[in-house]
């Protein structure tokens, strides 16, 4: 893979015609190590936020020795690139052919249900196995986040005590997880879901073996400054020494976009202006999913040098496709006399944005490169080292 120092000098030297996504190796090692490091227990990636192989080792080699896996094709890649991993089918509503080659083919022995339909079935696939760590999924409010994942799993808290003595029956290890939702903007969100985690556990009067407190965990984007990480970590810590669970119990997290949204970043040339337009070549179909569909905003900035002396003004964005729905209103901010011809750096894709590109209307296949200067915005900089932040990190 072709390296550069910055979006700039790839630009310069090549003016690619087609988007280009840029990689950093070191943002998603010092994510990973933040988390290995400080995380009161066991942080398991979730592959979904980006599944991309180079990731996954980056992760493995960085300290993230277990994995949270929604498919089998997520697990057959996981197990390629890190034999050694240990894999988690969190999933709460997986195919039964599913469990069974996680199970067989793979070692997989932690699954996650919220519905005695799906015990049934964990237990059918794996012929009874004895030696399965199960963890029933609570439904949490998702207030806090700018993402929601509370209406399509969760067993509702009045049907936990009969799933989880039900469970309690079958598991080695009996765990119970939730989702406060994606991008949660505060700690409460997690103590918050904490004392549905407790209630739970009195109603039922089982023994917990792991507390798995999900994804959720923020990244930061303009108009979303999230507190910072550690104060998340002591408030999840806090509320687990306060439940009723047994002294050998363990506490786990599943960051997806966490440990991946500072790792990529993309290039994109602006073909066309139409007053505070700009119709440029990747899109909703593209990275920028989020950026259309929910109105997700992202760094950005001309690259250009000399840099431009004009002001900035709002622009919103049309992507390539010849959909009307290819448009991210933004607003983005960049200099007012942004032209066709000049490229654009939009930060923050590692998480999602690049995970969902299609094909679409045959765009999509841009190059990849790996650069070394800083992600656009961070989670894992030390603030008092702003000043010495180079030019393309942005303030927002
Ligand atoms: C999507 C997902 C995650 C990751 O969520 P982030 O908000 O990206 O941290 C973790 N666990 C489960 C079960 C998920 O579905």
């Amino acid at each position: 893979m072709h390296s550069h120092h910055n979006a700039l000098g790839l630009v310069t030297a090549s003016r690619p015609v087609q988007p280009v996504t840029l990689l950093r190796p070191h943002a998603a090692r010092r994510a990973a190590r933040f988390f290995v490091e400080k995380f009161p227990g066991k942080a398991l990636y979730a592959v979904k936020a980006n599944p991309s192989p180079d990731l996954i080792a980056i992760l493995w080699e960085s300290g993230i020795t277990h994995f949270d896996t929604a498919s089998i094709a997520e697990i057959r890649l996981v197990r390629q690139i890190a034999p050694e991993a240990t894999l988690c089918f969190m999933h709460p509503v997986k195919p039964e052919e599913a469990i069974r080659e996680a199970y067989f083919d793979h070692g997989v022995r932690t699954f996650s249900l919220d519905s005695l339909e799906e015990l049934d079935k964990i237990s059918r696939a794996t012929n009874g196995a004895t030696d399965l760590t199960l963890c029933v999924r609570i439904r949490v409010s998702s207030e806090h986040s700018k993402l929601s994942l509370a209406a399509k799993f969760g067993a509702d808290p009045a049907e936990m005590k009969q799933l989880l003595i039900a469970t309690r029956q079958v598991a080695d290890a009996l765990g119970i997880c939730f989702h406060v939702g994606s991008q949660a903007m505060t700690p409460a969100a997690y103590s918050e879901a904490m004392e549905r985690v407790r209630a739970a556990i009195v109603e039922s009067g089982v023994t917990v073996d792991v507390v798995d407190v999900g994804g959720g965990f923020p990244s930061v984007y303009p108009g979303m400054e999230p507190p910072e990480l550690e104060a998340y970590f002591e408030a999840i810590h806090r509320s687990f020494e306060d439940l009723p669970v047994s002294y050998s119990s363990e506490l786990w997290c599943e960051p997806g976009r966490a440990l991946s949204a500072e790792y990529s970043s993309l290039v994109v040339r602006v073909e066309r202006r139409r007053g505070d337009q700009l119709y440029i070549n990747d899109g909703a179909y593209g990275a920028l999913f989020d950026a259309a569909h929910i109105g997700w905003r992202f760094p950005v900035v001309l690259l250009r040098e000399p840099e431009s002396e004009v002001r900035d003004m709002p622009f919103s964005f049309y992507g390539p496709t010849c959909d009307d729905m290819d448009h991210m209103a933004g607003p983005f901010m960049l200099p007012a006399d942004i032209q066709p011809g000049d490229y654009i750096e939009i930060g923050m894709l590692g998480a999602y944005g690049c995970a969902m590109r299609t094909g679409f209307n045959g765009f999509g296949n841009g190059a990849r490169v790996i650069v070394d200067d800083e992600p656009m915005a961070s989670l894992y900089i030390e603030q008092d080292n702003e000043s010495a932040l180079p030019s393309n990190v942005v303030k927002l």
